[in-house]
C-alpha cells in the first residue's frame, strides 16, 4: 500500500515519527478496531483514532445524545440531543477525517451479536460503563482471538488495562476475570449517575485508551497487558498495578468453565 499526497500532509507528524514511520501508518491505515460506546470514554478514544487514521471504525451503542451527556462526551455537540449517539459520533467523525470509513451499530452489545460484530475487526475498544458488557467483551474477545483495550470510570478517578490472553503470541496473559472473577452484586455498583464523574477524567482515561491501542496496533513500546494504570486526579497521581493470570480463571485457567457465548 501506498500513501497518497493528501494522506502524506495529514499524517506527517506521525511519519516523522522514527517508531511509526510509513510502516507504522500502513499499519494504522489497514486497521479495523471497533469501540463499545460513544460515550465518556468512547468520545476521545473515536475523535483519536479517527484523526490518526485507523482504516476501519466501528462505533456501538444504542443509546440517544442526553443533554446532560455533553459535560464530558465531546464527540458530541448541543445540537445533537435527541440523535442516536452513532449518528452523532460518525458526523463529528467524518468532520475530522473523511478519508476513513466509519461503521455504526445502533444496538446494544448482547451475547447474541457480539460474536459476528467482533468478527469484522482486529482490536477491540472497551468504553462502556456497566459490568456485562464488560464481562461479555473480555469473554468475546479472548474466544475470538481479540485483543482488548479497557478502561473505566468513577467520580475523580479511572484505570486502564489491555486483555490479549486469547491471541497467537499472547497466550498465557491474563483477563478481566483474572483480575475480577464475577460481576459485582448489582446493588453494590454505583452508576456514574448516581456517583458523578469530573468530565476531564473521562478525556484522561478515553485519550491512555486511544494511545494503547495505537501502540498494540503499530507493535511499539510496552504494553498494559497484564498491568492495571489506575489515576487518581484528586491527588494527580498514577499508580500501576503488575497482575497475572489466574490458573482458576473460569475463561483463561488451566480448567476453563466458559467455553463459548452463551444467548
Ligand atoms: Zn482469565
Amino acid at each position: 500500500m501506498e500513501l497518497s499526497d493528501e494522506q502524506f500532509v495529514r499524517y506527517a507528524r506521525h511519519l516523522i515519527l522514527e517508531e511509526v514511520g510509513d510502516e507504522g501508518q500502513e499499519r494504522l491505515l489497514q486497521s479495523r478496531v471497533l469501540c463499545v460506546g460513544a460515550g465518556g470514554l468512547g468520545s476521545p478514544i473515536l475523535m483519536y483514532l479517527a484523526a490518526a487514521g485507523i482504516g476501519t471504525l466501528g462505533i456501538i451503542d444504542h443509546d440517544e445524545v442526553d443533554l446532560s451527556n455533553l459535560q464530558r462526551q465531546i464527540v458530541h455537540a448541543t445540537a445533537s440531543v435527541g440523535k442516536p449517539k452513532v449518528v452523532s459520533a460518525k458526523e463529528t467523525l467524518e468532520r475530522v477525517n473523511p478519508t476513513i470509513e466509519i461503521r455504526t451499530y445502533p444496538d446494544r452489545l448482547a451475547p447474541n451479536n457480539v460474536e459476528s460484530i467482533f468478527a469484522d475487526y482486529n482490536l477491540i475498544v472497551d468504553g462502556t460503563d456497566n459490568f456485562d458488557t464488560r464481562y461479555l467483551i473480555n469473554d468475546a474477545a479472548y474466544l475470538g482471538a481479540k485483543t482488548v483495550v479497557s478502561g473505566a470510570l468513577l467520580r475523580f478517578e479511572g484505570q486502564i488495562t489491555t486483555f490479549r490472553g486469547g491471541v497467537e503470541g499472547h497466550r498465557g496473559e491474563p483477563c478481566y476475570r483474572c483480575l475480577f472473577r464475577e460481576p459485582p452484586p448489582p446493588d453494590t455498583i454505583p452508576r456514574c449517575e448516581e456517583a458523578g464523574i469530573l468530565g476531564a477524567v473521562a478525556g484522561v482515561i478515553g485519550t491512555l485508551q486511544a494511545t494503547e491501542v495505537l501502540k498494540e496496533l503499530m507493535g511499539i513500546g510496552d504494553s498494559m497487558s497484564g498491568q492495571l494504570l489506575v489515576f487518581d486526579a484528586i491527588g494527580m497521581a498514577f499508580r500501576k498495578i503488575r497482575y497475572k493470570r489466574n490458573p482458576t480463571c473460569p475463561l483463561c485457567g488451566d480448567i476453563p468453565v466458559i467455553t463459548s457465548i452463551v444467548d
